[in-house]
């Protein structure tokens, strides 16, 4: 394996282990463990490779730094408005999904590859702690 494959694998594999969505910082910390000698440059030049070889999903979120997901497949996620955590939505709401690609490409005459929706709100962690104290009864 060459340096700089195995360097993409290495962001490929820490991507591919966590579900938290991280930023290009956290992903630079990480993978500085196995690979001590890499530069930030190198991350985001190997996460450019790798989203568009379809591998990650880069996040831009609204408001936010751009987060990196190693889950590549259609899925949707839930944003929390407080921690700024960002979940994945596996299954659920992927029934009817793939009708709604559908119905858009009838509609406008696009090729719909995939779509992405963001919900947003309160995590559980933070829904207990925003209305404790708050509302009563
Ligand atoms: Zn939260
Ligand atoms: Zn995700």
């Amino acid at each position: 394996m060459t340096r700089h494959s195995r360097q993409k694998e290495t962001i490929l594999k820490i991507l591919k282990e966590t579900n938290s969505h991280p930023t290009a910082d956290w992903i630079y910390s990480e993978v500085r463990k196995e690979i001590p000698n890499v530069s930030l440059g190198t991350v985001y030049r190997n996460l450019r490779v790798l989203k568009q070889e379809g591998k990650v999903l880069e996040l831009d979120l609204v408001g936010n730094v751009t987060r990196y997901d190693g889950n590549h497949r259609n899925h949707d996620h839930f944003r929390c408005e407080k921690c700024g955590r960002v979940f994945d939505l596996n299954g659920a709401v992927d029934a009817g999904a793939l009708e709604m690609d559908k119905k858009i490409s009838k509609r406008t005459g696009f090729k719909v590859l995939y779509h992405r929706l963001e919900f947003r709100g309160f995590c559980k962690d933070c829904k207990s702690s925003d209305f404790s104290g708050g509302l009563s009864g």
